[in-house]
């Protein structure tokens, strides 16, 4: 899919700093944080331009928001965009890289009576498969 049908199928205007970020975040192997993002934009965006945008990509779960601990949040194509399932994010504590387990479903927990849901975040931290390797070969 292109940025420019994702922009359309959420009813979104499209912008070149729009497009930008969702191809930014659509084409990273990992996921991104608004810094990271904003550094690989190929367009020169002033600081609100892309603060606005990013804001209304988030707003309109376009992307979405995988917190690790208050100073580094990261961000992903979100499922309404991608169809996946609700999944777990892998927190690699070697590397910094945080992946979408795309295999990894979050379960649903039994609540206490009269507790209702709406959200359940699944963070695992760890060592990623390339860090893994890469100790073998050390
Ligand atoms: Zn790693
Ligand atoms: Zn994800």
């Amino acid at each position: 899919m292109k940025a420019v049908e994702i922009l359309n199928n959420h009813k979104i205007k499209r912008t070149s700093c729009r497009e930008g970020i969702i191809e930014v975040v659509m084409t990273a192997k990992h996921a991104l944080s608004e810094n990271e993002i904003r550094e690989r934009l190929s367009g020169n965006y002033d600081r609100t331009t892309f603060y606005r945008s990013f804001k209304t990509l988030e707003e309109c779960k376009i992307i979405h928001k995988i917190v690790i601990d208050n100073q580094l949040v990261k961000y992903a194509l979100d499922n309404t965009v991608t169809h996946k399932n609700e999944h777990a994010h892998f927190f690699c504590t070697k590397c910094n890289t945080v992946q979408c387990l795309d295999n990894v479903t979050v379960q649903k927990y039994k609540l206490p009576d009269g507790y209702s849901d709406f959200e359940t975040d699944v963070l695992i931290k760890g060592i990623c498969v390339n860090c893994k390797n890469q100790n073998k070969i050390d």
